[in-house]
C-alpha cells in the first residue's frame, strides 16, 4: 500500500516582489518516483529546499510522514535524517577522505560508532561501484564519482525519502550515466524519490510521475507515457523539444 509521505498543501515562497512558489498543493507517495522539470527559474530548487526548510516556505504547509515541517529544531533534524539530498555541486567536504564524508553524519547525528559506521560506509561505496576510491579525497575524483559519493553520503543516514536537485547538471556529459545508473538501481530497490532533472531519458524509463513546473505553478502532473506522449499544452511540448 503506497501513502502519502511527503504533503504539501498551498506552498507559497517569496523572494521580496516576486512569487517563487504560488500555492503548490501535491503529494508524494512512499515509493513513488517523481521527476520534476521545468524551466529555470520556475521554482523546483525552492520546492526541494522548502521540504527540508533550506527555505522556509511562507504559507500553506508541508508535512513529512504526518509532521509539520517548522522550525522546531528536535523535529526538523530528524526530518532532515528521514530526507537525503543530492545537489547539483556535489558539496563533499573537501578535507575528508571519501571515507569520512560518507560517516560523518552517522558518527555525528546518530553517533553510530567509526567501526560500524566504515563498514556500513563500505556497502554503500560498494553500492555506487565506489568501494575502490575510500580513502581517496574529493579532489582527486571525477565530478561523476564525486556524485556518487554524494549519493552514498546522504544514504548512509537511511533516509526514506532521497530529493535530487539537478545531479547531473554539473557533470561532463560522458559521466551522466553513471550517476543516472546509481539513480536507477535506487528507485529499483523501492526508495522514494523526488527527481528535478532534465533527462528526459530517465524521466521516461524512472518516473512514476512527471511534474512540470512553470511560474511557480504544477501545471501538468501525469506519469510519464501519457506526459510524453500527449504534451497536455504548448509550453510543456516546447521545452520537451528544447531539452529532451
Ligand atoms: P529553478 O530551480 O526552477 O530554476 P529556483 O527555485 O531556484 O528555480 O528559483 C525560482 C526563482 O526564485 C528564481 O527567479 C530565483 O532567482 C529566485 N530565487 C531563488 N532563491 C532565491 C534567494 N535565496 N533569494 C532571492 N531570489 C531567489
Ligand atoms: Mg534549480
Amino acid at each position: 500500500m503506497s501513502k502519502a509521505y511527503i504533503v504539501c498543501r498551498d506552498v507559497r515562497k517569496r523572494f521580496g516582489e516576486h512569487e517563487v512558489l504560488k500555492g503548490v498543493s501535491t503529494e508524494f507517495q512512499t515509493g513513488q518516483v517523481t521527476v520534476i522539470i521545468g524551466a529555470s527559474g520556475s521554482g523546483k530548487s525552492t520546492l526541494l529546499r522548502a521540504i527540508i526548510r533550506l527555505e522556509p516556505h511562507d504559507s500553506g504547509s508541508i508535512t513529512i510522514d504526518g509532521v509539520e515541517v517548522s522550525d522546531d529544531q528536535r523535529t526538523l533534524q530528524k526530518q532532515r535524517s528521514e530526507v537525503g539530498m543530492v545537489f547539483q555541486q556535489f558539496n563533499l567536504f573537501g578535507h575528508m577522505s571519501v571515507l569520512d564524508n560518507v560517516t560523518l553524519a552517522p558518527r555525528r547525528i546518530r553517533r553510530t560508532p567509526r567501526t560500524a559506521a566504515n563498514e556500513q560506509a563500505m556497502v554503500l561505496l560498494k553500492r555506487v561501484g565506489m568501494q575502490d576510491h575510500a580513502h581517496k579525497y574529493p579532489w582527486q575524483l571525477s565530478g561523476g564519482q564525486q556524485q556518487r559519493v554524494a549519493i552514498a553520503r546522504a544514504l548512509a543516514m537511511q533516509p526514506k525519502v532521497m530529493l535530487f536537485d539537478e545531479p547531473t547538471s554539473a557533470l561532463d556529459p560522458e559521466m551522466v550515466q553513471e550517476v543516472l545508473d546509481v539513480m536507477r538501481e535506487l528507485a529499483r530497490g523501492g526508495m522514494t524519490m523526488i527527481v528535478v532533472t532534465h533527462e528526459m531519458g530517465f524521466a521516461r524509463e524512472v518516473a512514476d510521475r512527471v511534474m512540470f513546473f512553470d511560474q511557480g505553478c504544477i501545471a501538468h502532473d501525469a506519469p510519464p507515457a501519457e506526459f510524453f506522449a500527449n504534451p497536455a499544452n504548448e509550453r510543456i511540448r516546447a521545452f520537451i523539444g528544447r531539452v529532451g
